[in-house]
This record gives structure tokens, C-alpha cells and sequence, in this order.
């Protein structure tokens, strides 16, 4: 799994030694919008992320000064595109997913939304325009309204079956004994990996984010139930600027473009097609992938 770490250092011991992965990011906004993990400037500003285009211009980060992990990084993804993050484990794909919603500042260079640097937004206004799509969604021990809302505990009746609909929950919804008002979690309901990643699709929805991040790697659910996800996954990141982080390629052939991370660097970038024609490291990476080199 992707673990995405978040500086928990001022949440006091107690959280001290948790270690939240991606999915847990937006649980975690309740803590960080009070214990900001960078404070916000005292001028900054509401971050107006029309259209939505994100940049990282050289961007250099590490964890500890003496151990850098991004050694310049440079992409953008333009409004309504989508680019995808591939490489082998430990490369940086999370930091650079991590530093998009400024857990950390950059050491150098920066990152944009529409032209406005990060650090002189409010993170409010930045977690706000963002949405994100784990691969393995923790659920709270409460309704699977309360689930699907809790980003948005104004949404109306009507706006939670639209996204249920949207979703492709309907079915599961109406086999369960009190419909949205079932209880899941450890004292309720068990809901399986491609059911939780649909509430966390629902959960986007409802939100309705121009910035999305994905966490594309479905290696939890069998092949038939995959693709269905996956192609919901293709309607919520149409119209959104997307960031998928992916572990198999498979899932991202239509990104239009892809970036490969290793080493901290983007080695190689260009769609699908280009990186096979290129025949470099994505080729070797997708032949290996398909089966083709054992
Ligand atoms: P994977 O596909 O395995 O999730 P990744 O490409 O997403 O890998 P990152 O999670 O971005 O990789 O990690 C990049 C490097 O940063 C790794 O060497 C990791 O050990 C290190 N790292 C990640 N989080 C922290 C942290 N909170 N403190 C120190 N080092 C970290």
C-alpha cells in the first residue's frame, strides 16, 4: 500500500506515532485545518483554482535535510488532464502527491495552481479544491450516509442518491437491511475493497473537486469488479485536473501523460504510446508487467 505520512509531530504523543496513509488524508483535515503541518502565511490568500492547472517547477524536498528524495522536479498537468506517476517503490510518486496538498514545503523551486505558489495560499482553500480517491478507503463506524457526507454534512438527500447513483452504489445500497442509514465499520456492516473505493468516489462527488488525486492500483479487487471501478474512476477524473499515482500500468494508458519516477527524478515522460515507441525504461517496465519478460 502507499503510505502517506503526515507530520504529526504537533497533534501531541498521542498521534505521534500514527502513521496515516493517503486513504486518511481527509480524515485527517479536521486535525491539520487546527494543527496546520506548515502554517499558513499571514497575508495568504483564497487559492482560486479555476481550471486548475498544476505545476511543479524544480521542485527539490526531502524528509531530512541530509537525505534528499525530489531532485527536481518539473511537470504540469493541465486543466482537465490527467498525468500518472509510475515507478518502483520508494521513488517519490506519494511526496510529490503529499507536497500537492503541503504537508511539507518544497527545499526549492515550486509548486503552482493556476500561477498561485502553494505557500501563499490559505491550506483551507488549497485541501478544499482537492479530492482524493485512496485505493483502500477507512471507513468510520457510523452510516454509509455519514460516510459518503461527512465531507459535506449540508449535502441534501437528493445530492447523496445523485452521487450514490453516480457512483454505481445504488445496488449495494438497496440490498443492505436499512438502506443508507446501515452502520458499517468494525461494529457494523463488512464492505468489501471495491465497495469502500466507490464511497470514497461518492465522497469526491459530493465534493466536487476541479483537483483529484487518484490512487489508481485496484490489486485488491478481482478483474470483472476492476475494470467496473476503474471506469467509474475515468468519469470522476474527466473535467478534474488529475494526479493518479500507479502501481501497474495497466490502469493508466489513457493518461495523457505519463511521468517516470525513480530516483526522486521524472527519467522519462510522454503518453502510452510515446513511451513504448521511446522503448526505454516504461517499455521494459510494461513488458515486464504484461508478461512478456519473466
Ligand atoms: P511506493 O510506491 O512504495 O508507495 P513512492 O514512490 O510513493 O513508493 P514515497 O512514499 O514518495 O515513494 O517515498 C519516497 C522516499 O521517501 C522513500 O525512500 C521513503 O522511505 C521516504 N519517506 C517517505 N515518507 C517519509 C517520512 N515521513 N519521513 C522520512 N522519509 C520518508
Amino acid at each position: 500500500l502507499l503510505q502517506l505520512f503526515i507530520p504529526l509531530n504537533n497533534l501531541g504523543f498521542v498521534y505521534r506515532e500514527m502513521r496515516e496513509s493517503l486513504i486518511n488524508i481527509e480524515r485527517m483535515f479536521g486535525l491539520m485545518d487546527q494543527h496546520p503541518g506548515v502554517p499558513d502565511r499571514e497575508d495568504a490568500a483564497h487559492l482560486a483554482p479555476d481550471g486548475g492547472r498544476i505545476r511543479f517547477e524544480g521542485v527539490r524536498f526531502g524528509y531530512q535535510p541530509d537525505r534528499p528524495i525530489l531532485r527536481g522536479v518539473s511537470f504540469t498537468v493541465e486543466p482537465g488532464q490527467k498525468v500518472a506517476l509510475v515507478g518502483p517503490s520508494g521513488a517519490g510518486k506519494s511526496t510529490i502527491a503529499r507536497l500537492l496538498f503541503r504537508f511539507y514545503d518544497v527545499d526549492a523551486g515550486r509548486i503552482t495552481v493556476n500561477g498561485q505558489d502553494l505557500r501563499d495560499v490559505t491550506q483551507h482553500s488549497l485541501r478544499a479544491a482537492i479530492g482524493v480517491v485512496p485505493q483502500d478507503t477507512v471507513l468510520f463506524n457510523d452510516t454509509i450516509r455519514y460516510n459518503i457526507a461527512y465531507g459535506r454534512p449540508d449535502a441534501s438527500e437528493a445530492e447523496i442518491r445523485e452521487v450514490v447513483r453516480r457512483a454505481h452504489l445504488d445496488g449495494f445500497i438497496r440490498e443492505l437491511p436499512n438502506g443508507l442509514d446501515t452502520l458499517v465499520g468494525e461494529r457494523g456492516l463488512k464492505v468489501s475493497g471495491g465497495e469502500k473505493q466507490r464511497i470514497a468516489i461518492a465522497r469526491v462527488l459530493l465534493k466536487d473537486p476541479p483537483l483529484l488525486i487518484l490512487d489508481e492500483a485496484t490489486s485488491s479487487l478481482d478483474s470483472a469488479a476492476e475494470r467496473a471501478i476503474l471506469a467509474t474512476l475515468q468519469e470522476v477524473a474527466a473535467q478534474r485536473t488529475t494526479l493518479a499515482i500507479a502501481h501497474r500500468l495497466s490502469t493508466i494508458q489513457d493518461a495523457d501523460q505519463i511521468l517516470l519516477i525513480d530516483g526522486g527524478q521524472i527519467i522519462e515522460a510522454g503518453t502510452h504510446r510515446e513511451l513504448l515507441e521511446r522503448d526505454g525504461a516504461y517499455a521494459r517496465l510494461w513488458r515486464y508487467q504484461e508478461g512478456v519478460i519473466r
